[in-house]
């Protein structure tokens, strides 16, 4: 039914917001499905994965790439993707830029934030994320347009608030900013037990995984 639970997210989320459908280790079948019925962003976390559906889906959606990006995949990446929004450290911006030079292409990326700090995680912390977005602005294939997090690995709807929270001030500090070619456009926050919450904090992305293609078979 994915159809019409798409159907139905789109009278629930205000629209300013856009819901980027999570794909992971869904087959090109269920894509299309969910750009039928009006989804525009496709997330990947994979890259194998994402180039077998992109064959199929291609120019029908934007394909936003969600994953951790190793070094080794980010020739592939640049080719697939409209924007990648998990940059997170200067080494892999370097890369990207890089690549992207190659091609001659303008990659829109996102820093992802570790929002809550947790030493394990991938993302940038907050408190280190605007020196890191201006080393990042003087590439020159790239476009830094907002900030995107996972948020702690949490149940508790009053701590994943907090952290949304903070991210939206730091998006609002780095918009203040005014960094010479950085956008704060987009805040990609909230996934299927989160969005909710997400979009209260200002979310304009919220990425949808379960709540479109229902429980994924490995979990
Ligand atoms: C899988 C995934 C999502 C969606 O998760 P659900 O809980 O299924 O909605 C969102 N963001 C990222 C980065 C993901 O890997």
């Amino acid at each position: 039914m994915i159809y019409e639970d798409v159907k139905n997210l789109f009278k629930e989320i205000p629209p300013n917001v856009e819901i980027l459908a999570a794909a992971k280790g869904q087959s090109a079948e269920k894509i299309l499905q969910a750009v039928e019925a009006g989804i525009k962003l496709i997330g990947e976390n994979y890259i194998q994965e994402a180039q077998q559906a992109h064959n199929i889906v291609g120019g029908r959606a934007r394909w936003h790439f969600i994953g951790h990006l190793q070094k080794n995949k980010v020739k592939k990446a640049v080719q697939i993707f409209d924007m990648i929004e998990t940059v997170d450290s200067l080494e892999i911006a370097v890369d990207i830029d890089k690549e992207c030079g190659e091609i001659g292409k303008i990659m829109p990326v996102l820093i992802e934030i570790n929002c809550a700090q947790e030493p394990q995680k991938y993302g940038a912390m907050p408190d280190k994320a605007p020196a890191l977005i201006e080393a990042i602005s003087k590439l020159e294939h790239m476009k830094i347009q907002g900030l995107m997090t996972m948020g702690p690995a949490s149940k508790d709807a009053q701590r994943m608030q907090q952290y949304f929270a903070k991210t939206r001030q730091l998006y609002d500090k780095i918009k203040g900013l005014g960094i010479k070619d950085v956008e704060m456009r987009y805040l990609s926050m909230g996934m299927s037990d989160s969005y909710k919450i997400a979009i209260k904090e200002g979310a304009n992305i919220i990425r949808l995984g379960t709540k479109i293609f229902g429980k994924r078979d490995s979990e």
